[in-house]
């Protein structure tokens, strides 16, 4: 069994093969990027699955023959089908069952490649394996026990977005100031208190008690939020966890089912986890306390939501007798990338210190361009990536990560103009687009008819001659009455305010019955065609005859291969509840599909945990990396530093990391300084270049700055309809030929500007918040107070609005 063991985990080097077979107690896996940490978590679910239980341990116990121990290492050299059972039976001592065993991950995309690989491993058994983000694991244990807690096992979840608009209508009823109370600011509060297990009573009780003024409003609010969420039986992200916490804490019977039935605990990227994060793995694993927790102190990069390195800096003292192993040597990184991302992490002073090293070649030096301004720097990195495409490589080789969503704008126009494929990995997502929300908005109350808010998105969309003041009525009703708004629309008759819209809420009350009662009959593809036409949905886009209006129809249609592969890889019994989890807890990585051939762009903050062959860090200057916010504050400037640390260390192979003289963002021109960053390589590991080498510019150039293109002051001045295209040979947009360009004109439409106000047929009221020249045409983004945030061409969206 030793020499089984000891050839399955030949690759490991001896202090990974150690973590991954020293089965029992409490283990911390202390590493730098690249180590091998995932993989280690990965092989040690392996070991326990196979061999179970002591398998560190040196005995060999007497039933093992040597002819057992030749025929076991011929099995592995090359495994016979046939003797399987044979090779089982001489490996088991006492081997873990899977569903005894919880691997916790930050991002589903992670869960799923810890999944895909321990099937690789481990045949169909690893389905059984909760692999896991924190909130999936959370919203199972729920779904099991959530009644005691007041809600009912069909809880909604609400995303951000969803959030966001119940505190928005909580400071409208408030008569607050939503300057001064800006719902993502008091929801930063919402979610401090929650990480510090403060329901909404306790925190406005505190406030209250220290007197500030503020606070105590913000606390009512809060209170009010927990109140709304509660009455349409729905949980935010942060409540998941919250909930799941106090479940296990309050009620000792679901404390004790869960401590007994996972016998090990996994977790990776334990240096992220936050308070309740904390608090949840330290429930799980109270029992065998066979917990193995797996971070780098150095990749703390989630302060700011609450993550705090304490816990993996005390995981020590709060597991006596706890291993702690350290790994030292990168699997990733070429020595000059390696030596690179060390020397910037040696500035951090709060740090356990640790040096990794490499048996890789030096590679190539860390490539640091300045770019004259944004555009140049995004053409830089096209140039680069066409040769190197060119050269053989992929173009999936190469990840673009930027330290704002806000700077992918500019890189995502050189590469279209370069016809280099991309994807934006946490842009305008699939399931943010306003027919698809409508969608799920309905499946939501169908499932739900609480979901007050999924009520309010479709109880006249299409329109059904519900209007606005009815519904304000219905909910004034439901909030007086402590009812939800679908007791009341179902029952509107009896209200008499509601009578004259009576007959039309009894029809869409009927109708959602209606759709209630087939859930039970057909299967969910089914189901949602019958609801898509049953609704009047499609016959509304089919109606209308705009591009937009038939993609639009498109991605409702869209939706059902999202139900199919939700169907196709659930391990339960598959339901429209399970269907609404999945999809609620999709995070920005999931839309990346790995087998499709495209530069990813992200923010670093989401490629933790990843690696690419070829990586750009861009807009590496004073002010934006790090962050204004950052400079002046040593806590938050170190938090920087370890993000830059995870951006640099994704690279195995080539690093560029890039910086401009002059950028545009968010409608300003400013002239940053070079990072700080920058300087902290080591000049042996860095090749220079552009226009102007950094760290050489003369005063005098960096207050004249550098003419812009006509293009640019464009987009300065806001862009017109039916003016002329941007200057031809500006330089900066040689091709941006939309196929109106050249076309007649349309009649002089007004002109839309940054700041506008805009009325718009469909979406409402909404405010412009970035117009791109584009061609003939422009990109404009506009906030709408109903749909979000939308970006749609002026010239086709020009006909809808005021
Ligand atoms: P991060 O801190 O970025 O999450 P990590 O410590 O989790 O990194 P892994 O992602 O597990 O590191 O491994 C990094 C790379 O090194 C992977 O490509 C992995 O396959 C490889 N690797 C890990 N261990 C070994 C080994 N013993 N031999 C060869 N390659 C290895
Ligand atoms: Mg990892």
């Amino acid at each position: 069994r030793r020499q089984a063991i000891a050839l399955e985990f030949q690759n490991l080097n001896d202090q990974q093969r150690q973590a991954a077979l020293c089965t029992e107690g409490p283990l911390l896996l202390l590493a730098g990027a690249g180590s091998g940490k995932t993989t280690v978590l990965i092989h040690r679910i392996a070991n326990l699955m196979k061999y179970g239980r002591g398998s560190d341990s040196d005995q060999v116990p007497d039933w093992v023959t040597p002819e057992d121990l030749a025929f076991l290492e011929g099995y592995v050299r090359a495994p016979d089908p046939a003797r399987k059972a044979e090779q089982e039976r001489l490996c088991r001592l006492d081997p873990a069952v899977p569903w005894s065993i919880i691997a916790i991950t930050f991002t589903n995309k992670a869960a799923g490649e810890l999944k895909e690989r321990l099937e690789r491993m481990l045949g169909p058994a690893a389905n059984d394996i909760w692999a896991s983000t924190f909130h999936s694991a959370c919203v199972r244990i729920l779904r099991r026990d959530i009644d005691r807690l007041g809600f009912s096992s069909s809880f909604t979840i609400y995303d951000t977005a969803d959030s966001e608009r119940v505190i928005k209508d909580i400071v409208k009823d408030f008569n607050l100031d939503e300057k001064t109370f800006a719902p993502k600011t008091i929801l930063g509060y919402i979610s401090r208190a929650k990480d510090a297990m403060k329901l909404g009573k306790a925190y406005l009780a505190e406030c209250e008690k220290a007197g500030d003024f503020r606070l105590v409003r913000i606390a009512r609010v809060y209170a009010e939020y927990e109140r709304r969420l509660r009455e349409a039986n729905a949980l935010d992200f942060d409540d998941i966890i919250l909930h799941t916490v106090r479940l296990l804490r309050d009620f000792d019977d679901v404390r004790e089912y869960y401590q007994k039935k996972f016998r090990y605990v996994l977790i990776d990227e334990y240096q992220d986890t936050n308070n309740l994060q904390y608090q949840l793995a330290s429930a799980l694993a109270g029992g065998y306390r066979n917990i193995c927790v797996v971070g780098d102190d150095d990749q703390s990069i989630y302060r700011f939501r609450g993550a705090t390195i304490e816990n993996i800096l005390s995981f020590e003292s709060q597991y006596k007798g706890a291993r702690v192993i350290r790994l030292e040597q990168n699997y990733r990184s070429t020595r000059n990338i390696l030596e690179a991302s060390n020397a910037v992490i040696r500035n951090n002073e709060g740090r356990k210190g640790k040096r990794l090293w490499t048996e890789h070649e030096d590679g190539e030096k860390v490539q640091c361009y300045t770019a004259m301004n944004e555009h140049d720097e995004a053409q830089y990195v096209a140039a680069q990536i066409l040769s190197d495409y060119s050269a053989g490589r992929g173009w999936r080789d190469h990840a673009v990560l930027y330290r704002m969503n806000a700077q992918s704008n500019q890189i995502e126009q050189a590469f279209k103009r370069n016809g280099i494929p991309y994807r934006i990995i946490g842009g305008i997502r699939f399931f943010d687009r306003a027919e698809v929300k409508d969608m799920l908005a309905y499946l939501c109350v169908v499932n739900n008819p609480g979901d007050d808010l999924r009520l309010q998105r479709i109880i006249n969309n299409p329109p059904r001659g519900i209007g606005a003041t009815t519904i304000e009525r219905a909910q004034s009703i439901a909030r007086t009455e402590g009812r939800s708004l679908w007791d009341v629309v179902s029952h509107a008759k009896q209200w008499p305010e509601l009578q004259k819209a009576a007959p039309k809420l009894a029809q869409f009350a009927e109708l959602i019955e209606g759709l209630r009662g087939l859930t039970g009959e057909l299967e969910l593809p089914a189901f949602y065609e019958e609801l898509v036409q049953r609704t009047g949905y499609a016959a509304m886009l089919e109606q209308k005859h705009t591009v937009e209006d038939r993609t639009r129809l498109e991605n409702v249609h869209e939706l059902l291969s999202s139900i199919q592969n939700y169907l196709d890889n659930t391990e339960e019994e598959p339901s429209l509840a399970g269907f609404l989890d999945e999809i609620a807890l999709y995070t920005d990585l999931d839309n990346h599909d790995p087998n499709e051939d495209c530069v990813v762009m992200m923010t670093m903050h989401s490629a933790k945990g990843l690696e690419f062959p070829v990586v750009f860090v861009v807009g590496v200057e004073e002010g934006i990396f790090p962050g204004i916010r950052a400079i002046g504050e040593p806590a938050e400037m170190e938090e920087e530093r370890r993000l830059c640390y995870v951006a640099m260390t994704r690279a195995k192979e080539k690093l560029y990391m890039t910086c401009a003289c002059q950028r545009m963002l968010f409608g300003r021109t400013n002239s940053n300084r070079p990072s700080r960053f920058l300087g902290e390589i080591p000049p042996e590991q860095v090749e220079k270049s552009g226009r102007l080498p950094y760290g050489e510019r003369s005063e005098g150039e960096r207050e004249k700055p550098a003419r812009r293109t006509p293009v640019r002051r464009t987009y300065d001045r806001g862009f017109s309809l039916g003016g002329s295209a941007p200057a031809a040979g500006s330089g900066a947009a040689p091709d941006w030929k939309s196929p109106a360009a050249g076309a007649p004109q349309k009649a002089a439409a007004p002109a839309f500007r940054m700041g506008d106000s805009v009325q718009h047929k469909a979406f409402g009221r909404g405010l412009i918040t970035k117009v791109t020249p584009m061609g003939g045409d422009a990109l404009v983004e506009i906030a709408f107070d109903s749909v979000g945030t939308k970006r749609l061409m002026l010239k086709s969206a020009a006909q809808y609005m005021q």
